[in-house]
């Protein structure tokens, strides 16, 4: 199974497109795409028919769409937007801060 830096529930910049420079968190990591879904980043606005309508009354829904995660960066809770390391001890692989050095542990 492939597997990505960003994980579910980390927090991440978007680094290009109409959303660059926005901070959100990941909704959702899709491995066999690479791409990731960001909350309130590259939000389209879906019409939704009667049958389905459900979030809102207009008939427009707002649903975000996956970003490749090449187009992101995770945000560092010690230092900022920072690339991530893998530090092995054992069976565990943890990912790590390559500014700041601090562990990055996922977030159930
Ligand atoms: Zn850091």
């Amino acid at each position: 199974m492939a597997s990505l830096s960003i994980h579910r529930n980390d927090t991440v910049q978007v680094l290009t497109g109409a959303d660059r420079g926005k901070t959100g968190r990941v909704l959702r990591v899709f491995p066999d795409k690479g791409t990731v879904l960001v909350e309130h980043v590259r939000v389209v606005k879906k019409t939704v028919s009667s049958k389905t309508r459900q979030r809102s009354k207009g008939g427009i829904a707002e649903q975000e769409s996956p970003i490749n995660v090449s187009n992101v960066v995770l945000v560092c809770p010690n230092c900022g937007p920072a690339r991530v390391g893998f530090k092995v001890g054992g069976e565990m692989r943890v990912r790590i801060c390559k500014k700041c050095g601090s562990e990055l542990p996922t977030k159930k």
